[in-house]
């Protein structure tokens, strides 16, 4: 297999969009592996030719596959059964220690204190609808906008760090990115440090974030690359059998 990040390499030996290329690219071949793990673990428990003795007769299925459309009371109906309730209990439980492990490997890392993540913070939604979400009681937006504000214009947030900036541009292409910065950030100190909110203390929040280049925390992002990306396409693979199976 491929070594996606030679560890015994500086992570900043090269620039982090050159990385995240790196990891793009990857991701197919990634997700094929996780595609064929998934598929191993399910043909464990496929049933060996029921069909022998299969009260329903000339049902004229062929191709004995995962995905066919059996009927009901055939085996292998019961084994598509079987995989749901397997992918959706003791499976999801497993990538969610798989999560665990990764996120944990983050306190190998120590903040350097750029300030860049208070200076220019990234979110999918609007202020307003963050705000609504707060209400409603979501807990990462109630905690991101009882700090973060909103840049009254993009060219204000590219100020703030032009690099990162048209990294997220770049990256995001078609989709729509709202830029946020909080006003306690004084030079590259935060001014209320001690009742910083947990939206602070937990960045970055997801390893696979795009993170600004002088982020410590890029250490353990490229570490836990292919982990993380592995644990994407299950889940969202999961998510696949769910639906076709479901
Ligand atoms: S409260 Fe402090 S740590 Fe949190 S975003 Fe603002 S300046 Fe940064
Ligand atoms: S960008 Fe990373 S290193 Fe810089 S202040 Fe934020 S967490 Fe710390």
């Amino acid at each position: 297999m491929t070594n996606f990040f030679n560890n015994s390499q500086s992570p900043f030996a090269k620039p982090i969009e050159t990385q995240y290329d790196d990891l793009k690219s990857n991701y197919k071949q990634i997700f094929m592996l996780a595609a064929d793990q998934i598929r191993a673990e399910v043909d464990k428990f496929k049933p060996e030719n029921p069909c022998a003795h299969c009260p329903i007769k000339d049902c004229k299925i062929e191709t004995k596959d995962v995905f066919t459309d059996y009927p009901a009371g055939c085996k292998y109906r019961d084994w598509q059964m079987q995989i749901i309730t397997f992918l959706t209990g003791d499976y999801r439980q497993k990538l969610k220690q798989d999560y665990k492990a990764i996120m944990d490997k983050k306190s190998e890392c120590e903040c350097s204190r750029c300030g860049n993540c208070c200076r220019l913070a990234t979110s999918e939604h609007s202020y307003d609808q963050l705000k609504q979400r707060a209400m409603r009681g979501d807990k990462f937006a109630r905690s991101f906008v009882s700090v973060f504000v909103p840049y009254k214009t993009e060219e204000e947030a590219k100020l703030a760090n032009p690099e990162f900036f048209k990294l997220l541009e770049d990256t995001m292409e078609d989709q729509k990115v709202y830029y946020y910065y909080c006003p306690k950030l004084k030079g590259n100190e935060c001014s209320d440090y001690e009742n910083r909110p947990d939206v602070c203390k937990d960045f970055p929040h997801n390893p696979l974030k795009l993170l600004p280049s002088t982020c410590a925390f890029n250490a353990w992002k490229n570490a836990v690359a292919k982990q993380s990306m592995l644990l994407k396409a299950k889940t969202d693979i999961i998510e696949f059998y769910k639906n076709k199976l479901g």
